[in-house]
This record gives C-alpha cells, sequence and structure tokens, in this order.
C-alpha cells in the first residue's frame, strides 16, 4: 500500500452547500484510497468559512511531507481545492510529490502519464461541450415556444411588432407599417411588376417608412435581396420557418395562404428566367468554410458553365484581382484534398479503445461525485416538502396563521421548483456528456469513410462539425480541425504513441 495524505478545502458557504463541504470530500478520498490501495497517513482539512481562515493545514501538510520523504502522494478532490494561487503551485511542485486529483481524474507530478494528460485534453473538450449543451438547452425552449405558434426569431419581419403578453413575446401586428408587405404582395401576384419596378411602386406611393425602433423591423432601405426575402415569408399568411422546419403561427396573417402561393409562382418565374446568370445560390460544399490564406478574406464559391455546356463550381478570394494574388480554385481539386486528409487520419481501432477506456474511468469518476451533488439537492428539496406539510398540519391545528402560511408555502414551493429544475438539468446534461464522448469517437474514426459517401448537405454538415477556419492559400487546403478532433488526430498521427509507450517527445 502507498503511503498518501488526504487534503480537504471549503472556500465558501456556496461550496458548502452544494455538496462540496469537508465531509463529502472526505467520503470521496476516503473511497478513493481505499480502492486505489491508498494508505492514508493524516488527512489536513480547511475550512476558510471558518472564522480562523488562512490555511493552516495546508502549511501542515507541506511540512509533515518534506519531513516524511517515504509519503511521497497527495489525494485531493480537484485542483481548486488544493491550489488558491502560482505560490501554492510552485510550493507543491518542490516537494515533488504525486497530487492525484480524483475528482478530475488527473495526476499531476512524477506519476503523470501521457494517457493522463491526454485524458486531461479530452475532458477539456468534453468540458466546452457540456457549455454547449447547456445552451442547446435554451434552444430546446425555443422549439417548445414555436411549437406553441410562438415565433422565436429576434427582430420580426416589416409589419409585425414584438409585444410582452402574459410573459411571452407576441407578434402583433404594426398598424404604422402593415401597408407596406400587403400592397408589395397584391402587386406582385399580378406578374405585371419586377422587384425592381416594384421597389419603386412601393416608394412612389409612400408605402415605404423606414423604422429602426428596438422592436420594429430594422427595414431602412429597400433592396431586391430584402423585397425577395420579405416575398418569400411565411409569416405573413400565418405560418413561419424556424430552424429548417414549418410552424403554425399563433399570431394574425397579413395575407392568404393563395396570394402567397401566387407571389411564390411569379418569383419562381422570374428566378428561372435569369437562371443562366454566372452567380446561382447553390449551396456551395465548401462554402463559409474556408478564408484565404494570403489576405484572410473569405472564399466565396461560383459556377462556370463552359461552352461544352459543363459545369464548373470555383473557389476565390474575394479580394481576387485587386489586392490578392491568388487565382481561383476548382472543387474538385479541394474536395480530394479534404477526402485525402480526412481518410489519412482514420484513427486506428487500438488507439480508439485507449481513449474510450481513459474516457470510461474519467466518466465513471465523475458519476459517482456528482451523485453527491445530486442527493444533497434531492434531500433539501425532501425536507423543505416534509416542512411544508408540518405547516399545513399546523394551519389546520390554528397554530400558524393563514398569513403566515401563505407567505411560507409560497416561498417554499418557489424553492422546490428551482431545486427541481437544477435536478432535471443535471440529468440531462449528465446523458449528454456521456454520449458525447463516444459520439466524437466513433465520428473522429470513420470521418473519412462518412465523407466519401455522404450527400452534399449530409458532407456540409459534417465538414462543419469537424473544421475550423480552414485555410486556402495557392491551391492548396490548410485544414484545421475543431476541439477535440484536433487533439485525436494529432494523438492518431503520432505512430508510436501506445499504451505502454508514455514518453514520446513528439506528442505532448
Ligand atoms: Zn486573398
Amino acid at each position: 500500500m502507498t503511503p498518501a495524505v488526504l487534503y480537504l478545502r471549503v472556500s465558501s458557504k456556496r461550496q458548502k452547500e452544494e455538496g462540496y463541504s469537508i465531509p463529502a470530500q472526505k467520503k470521496l478520498l476516503r473511497e478513493y484510497a481505499k480502492a486505489n490501495d491508498f494508505k492514508i497517513v493524516k488527512e489536513f482539512e480547511d475550512d476558510e468559512t471558518a472564522k480562523n481562515t488562512g490555511r493552516k493545514e495546508f502549511g501542515e501538510m507541506v511540512k509533515l511531507l518534506k519531513n516524511n520523504k517515504e509519503v511521497n502522494t497527495i489525494l485531493v478532490e480537484k485542483t481548486d481545492r488544493l491550489y488558491r494561487n502560482h505560490k501554492d503551485y510552485v510550493v507543491i511542485d518542490e516537494l515533488g510529490v504525486t497530487v492525484f486529483l480524483v475528482k478530475e481524474n488527473e495526476v499531476i507530478g512524477k506519476g503523470a502519464s501521457s494517457h493522463q494528460k491526454f485524458v486531461h485534453d479530452i475532458k477539456l473538450a468534453v468540458a466546452k461541450n457540456y457549455i454547449d449543451n447547456l445552451s442547446e438547452e435554451v434552444r430546446k425552449g425555443q422549439k417548445t415556444k414555436a411549437e406553441q405558434g410562438f415565433y422565436p426569431g429576434g427582430v420580426p419581419p416589416v409589419g409585425y411588432i414584438l409585444e410582452r403578453v402574459e410573459g411571452k413575446s407576441t407578434l402583433k401586428i404594426d398598424k404604422t407599417n402593415k401597408q407596406l408587405p400587403i400592397k408589395m404582395f397584391e402587386y406582385y401576384a399580378t406578374g405585371r411588376y419586377s422587384l425592381d419596378s416594384l421597389i419603386k411602386k412601393i416608394k412612389d406611393e409612400g408605402l415605404f417608412i423606414p423604422s429602426n425602433f428596438p422592436h420594429h423591423s430594422t427595414l431602412k432601405t429597400l433592396a431586391k435581396s430584402t423585397m425577395n426575402r420579405i416575398l418569400r415569408n411565411h409569416l405573413y399568411y400565418g405560418a413561419f420557418m424556424w430552424n429548417k422546419k414549418m410552424y403554425q403561427g399563433s399570431h394574425k396573417p397579413l395575407i392568404t395562404k393563395e396570394l402567397w402561393s401566387k407571389v411564390q409562382k411569379v418569383l419562381n418565374k422570374q428566378e428561372n428566367r435569369g437562371a443562366e446568370s454566372k452567380y446561382n445560390t447553390l449551396p456551395f460544399l465548401f462554402k463559409g468554410l474556408l478564408t484565404c490564406g494570403e489576405c484572410g478574406r473569405t472564399i466565396t464559391a461560383e459556377k462556370k458553365i463552359k461552352p461544352s455546356g459543363k459545369e464548373y463550381v470555383y473557389y476565390r478570394c474575394t479580394k481576387f484581382n485587386k489586392n490578392c494574388s491568388q487565382k481561383a480554385v476548382n472543387e474538385k481539386v479541394i474536395d480530394k484534398q479534404i477526402e485525402d486528409r480526412l481518410t489519412g487520419l482514420e484513427v486506428p481501432e487500438e488507439t480508439i479503445d485507449y481513449i474510450t477506456e481513459g474516457l470510461k474511468q474519467s466518466l465513471n469518476l465523475k458519476r459517482t461525485t456528482e451523485d453527491y451533488t445530486r442527493k444533497n439537492l434531492e434531500s433539501r428539496k425532501n425536507k423543505l416538502q416534509d416542512q411544508l406539510d408540518t405547516m399545513y398540519e399546523d394551519k389546520l391545528n390554528k397554530i400558524i396563521t393563514l398569513e403566515f402560511y401563505q407567505k411560507k408555502s409560497e416561498e417554499y414551493s418557489q424553492e422546490i421548483l428551482d431545486l427541481d429544475d437544477k435536478i432535471s438539468r443535471y440529468t440531462r446534461a449528465d446523458i449528454n456528456f456521456y454520449n458525447f464522448g463516444s459520439k466524437i469517437l466513433e465520428l473522429a474514426k470513420r470521418a473519412g469513410f462518412l465523407y466519401k459517401n455522404a450527400t452534399l448537405s449530409e458532407r456540409q454538415e459534417l465538414l462543419n462539425f469537424l473544421l475550423s477556419n480552414s485555410k486556402l492559400k495557392d491551391g492548396k487546403v490548410l485544414i484545421l480541425f475543431k476541439k477535440p478532433f484536433d487533439t485525436i488526430y494529432q494523438r492518431a498521427s503520432c505512430s508510436d504513441w501506445r499504451r505502454g509507450r508514455d514518453s514520446n517527445p513528439r506528442c505532448p
């Protein structure tokens, strides 16, 4: 058995209440010591919420470790329990001991392996994803809103304003501006107008009132693209598109569905007429994914049709022919490079197993420790529930007044709701945490295969997920991966980075 010391600390009242109390830390560390064959030599606790502030015990621990060279292991819950500042870091480092950050499943000092360093990298990525998942929860809230017919978008289109009704922002007809979209639809449906002549007609009739109030449309000028956007908007007949899906709105329509459909036919006809023009609006594969490696500008796509009738897609810098010497590059050239890169980087099965194992350990530990927090929340909730019941009895027995009961029960009920919310968020985020780990690995492993066999839109989705800010220079794509794929691929390309070979200087 390896001799070790435990270090425990709480620094704020909030930590104490959120399940990081000294007893909770103690329980965790003792269980860990037992499971991993550590013999606890001594336990040190600093409770900084007590009157006697400072870290007396920390100093004592350092003294013990200095004087007893056979003890060189510290078990602590997580990084911020042990270190308060850089100085603490240096003190521990100079002791030359090994620190086990139990909750983070990490080792600092002598015993740290590249495996542990790697798990740390992955965990950072997972932590970032955890945050993203919380915003995902927000998005889900918006979805519910959309299903109830409430427009979840920010600024409403011209002709509507947002008003708060019973706590929900609701679309209302903008009386000063509603004639603009109505007339636009009516005129355009006749088929006698182009977008240009329609703009003129609208302006001549004084229908265009520029507005930029906070809750109004920010329509300031009338351009062809604006006109197109208005005429294509489902909102005007009562539905709306949100997140690529159609919803039935709860707002009042300005026009009928028939009129809207008529306008779509005219628009489609006019757009087909212009289809031979050199630009078009096809969803180009690498749109928005590349920047110019010379000047940093966005790379745009354009389709060209050769006299033979063959179509080519080219990507070029937006400063092309001006301040940038980069030439246009054929889409196929870029496509081939990306495919080769993704295929070349397929992660070997062995590496996958290795990572999965490390991740599993890390996540299991996370679960045991977080269970404490959840249990704490649940017991707090049960306690409140009991108190509420008792108070109800007291009220019936006239021990307390009705006013007192009402005031208190409202307070408690609110707190119970808050706790419920916290508990459920925990559960959801936890599930995401687990799924995400295995998903990213699966994706990393199969990226090349998936890319080769995907449809255009699937390819786009895949690239958006994997790549960030890649550059195009002299016909070559400099591919940059998003986190954590950068780490995974970097590791995978280290040929001798394998189980049991921990120290490879090229693979930190
Ligand atoms: Zn450029």
